[in-house]
Order: C-alpha cells, then sequence, then structure tokens
C-alpha cells in the first residue's frame, strides 16, 4: 500500500521542510544622531545582526532590559522601521524588497499591537469606525468594515454595542482589546505584541493574555511576543529569544531559558524577577 512508484520525483528541499512563517536573517539597525552644540553625535546599534525564526502557531517571545533593541525589532517586522540590512522572510519570501500592491498585501500579513492602543485612537473616532478603518482603507466597503468591527469587539469580549462609543469610555484593559480587534481586522497571521500588557495590572495582564491565547487559537494566529517582564514571557511563551545591546544573548524553549539559563545575562535578568 505504500510502495513508492519508482519514477516519484524526490521531494525538494522547501518540501520538506516547508519555509518558517517569518524569518529574520542578520538584521542590521543603527541610529544616528547629528549632535548639537553640547550634544555630541551619537550612534547607537540598536540591531547587530539578529536572526531567528518563527514557525506557524509559535509564540515567540523577545525580551531583554529597556534599550535592547526589542522595539526596534518589533518595527522592522511590520515595516514601521527600515532595516539598515538583513532580510525578513515571510514564507520564504523577503518583503523587504517587496513594492506595490505585492507590499500592500505582504504588509497586511503582520500586524501589531501596541503598550497603549489610546495613543494611537483618535478621541474624536468611535471605536468601531477605529476598528474598520484599516480595512477601509483597502478597499472594503464602509457597511461591510463597520459589520466586522462589531463582530470583532463580540470576538475580544466588549460586545458589539460598544461600537459606538468613544475611546475615552473604556479602562486600560479595554482599551487594550480595543488595539487586538483592530489588529486583528486586516487577518493577519502574525502579531507582534510589543509591550501589549505591560501597562496593565496583574490581574487584567492575564485576561490579555488569556484572550491572546484563545484568539491564537481560533484564527490560526502566529505571535512574536516582545516584553522586558519575564513573568509574563514565560505564561505565553513557547520560545524565548533574549536580547542584550541589539544582540542576541540565547534562545531556546521557555524551559530551556527559564531552567537552565546557559548566559549570565539571563540569569541576572531573572534574578531580577522579583
Ligand atoms: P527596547 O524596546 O528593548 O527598549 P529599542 O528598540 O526601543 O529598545 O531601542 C534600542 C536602542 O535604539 C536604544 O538605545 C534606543 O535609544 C535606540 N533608538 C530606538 N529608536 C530610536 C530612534 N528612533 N532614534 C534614535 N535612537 C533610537
Ligand atoms: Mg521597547
Amino acid at each position: 500500500i505504500n510502495a513508492i512508484p519508482s519514477n516519484a520525483v524526490p521531494p525538494t528541499r522547501a518540501e520538506r521542510e516547508p519555509a518558517p512563517l517569518l524569518e529574520v536573517r542578520q538584521l542590521h539597525k543603527v541610529f544616528r544622531s547629528r549632535g548639537g552644540l553640547f550634544k555630541p553625535a551619537r550612534e547607537v546599534v540598536a540591531l547587530h545582526d539578529v536572526s531567528f525564526t518563527l514557525d506557524r502557531g509559535e509564540t515567540v517571545g523577545i525580551v531583554g532590559e529597556s534599550g535592547s533593541g526589542k522595539s526596534t525589532l518589533g518595527r522592522c517586522v511590520v515595516r514601521l522601521e527600515r532595516p539598515d540590512s538583513g532580510e525578513l522572510r515571510l514564507d520564504g519570501i523577503d518583503f523587504t524588497v517587496l513594492k506595490g500592491d505585492a507590499l500592500r498585501r505582504e504588509r497586511k500579513r503582520v500586524q501589531m499591537v501596541f503598550q497603549d492602543p489610546y495613543a494611537s485612537l483618535n478621541p474624536r473616532t468611535r471605536v468601531g469606525m477605529a476598528i474598520a478603518q484599516g480595512p477601509m482603507a483597502n478597499s472594503v466597503p464602509r457597511e461591510q468594515a463597520l459589520k466586522q468591527a462589531e463582530d470583532l469587539l463580540e470576538l475580544v469580549g466588549l460586545g458589539a454595542k460598544t461600537a459606538e462609543r468613544f475611546p475615552h469610555e473604556f479602562s486600560g484593559g479595554q482599551r487594550q482589546r480595543i488595539g487586538i480587534a483592530r489588529a486583528l481586522a486586516l487577518n493577519p497571521e502574525l502579531i507582534v505584541a510589543d509591550e501589549a500588557v505591560s501597562a496593565l495590572d496583574v490581574s487584567i495582564q492575564a485576561q490579555i493574555l488569556e484572550l491572546l491565547e484563545d484568539l491564537k487559537q481560533k484564527l490560526s494566529l502566529s505571535l512574536l511576543f516582545i516584553t522586558h517582564d519575564l513573568r509574563v514571557a514565560a505564561q505565553i511563551c513557547d520560545r524565548i529569544i533574549v536580547m542584550q545591546h541589539g544582540r542576541i544573548v540565547e534562545q531556546g524553549t521557555a524551559e530551556e531559558v527559564f531552567l537552565s539559563p546557559r548566559e549570565v545575562y539571563t540569569r541576572q535578568l531573572l534574578d531580577a524577577i522579583p
């Protein structure tokens, strides 16, 4: 029954092992400031030769102290920032070189959730409309986009009726649910969450992490989860990447990194957890 016909073509490498959803190769980013009268010019290497992969369905955590380059990495992945060099591949296709329609299409596949969605929500825009804006900009008709926004508000646990409300009528945790709904509106495959629960109380953090887990299953999402908080990373991440001064110093499964860290820096981060 399992006989292979003798004329069968052997599978290519790509067929044997499908490309990871996200592949980051030798990413490099330097920030240069011009300096002034009392301020010397400065160069910050925010990312130095950063390489890793993220498979479909995985939650990969990026941890490290403030200033280690986590946000810059996240912003490069969603293309809010341009790396100086390196490759960013989605399903094996380097999207740093794409332009026009192809870029727009690829860009939708990765969406970001920020620390405080309030910062990017217009106080005069009803949240339903705020969620619908992305799809509308991508030629989804207004009525359809608004209906979808209601469904998304339901999905993130706020209820369809909240679509008519304004951002200030929501609590921090609820606003983060709006931020998540907004990211989901473009049907992404990968969510980059940058300190998405860092501004929230611990009990609310747990609820948002649970929501992300739930959505991951329901919508077959993958997650790049950026946080300075190792306790939070331990709760949600399958794999952990530790960054220091723009470099990856250690990576492994959450168990490996938390239970038997190999690097002094990782141990210091773990020791610092109160
Ligand atoms: P993290 O998110 O881990 O706190 P960031 O990626 O925000 O780290 O920052 C990494 C380094 O790059 C820091 O030294 C920061 O000051 C610098 N940096 C980040 N963004 C900019 C920018 N737009 N201009 C200049 N320097 C920046
Ligand atoms: Mg940051």
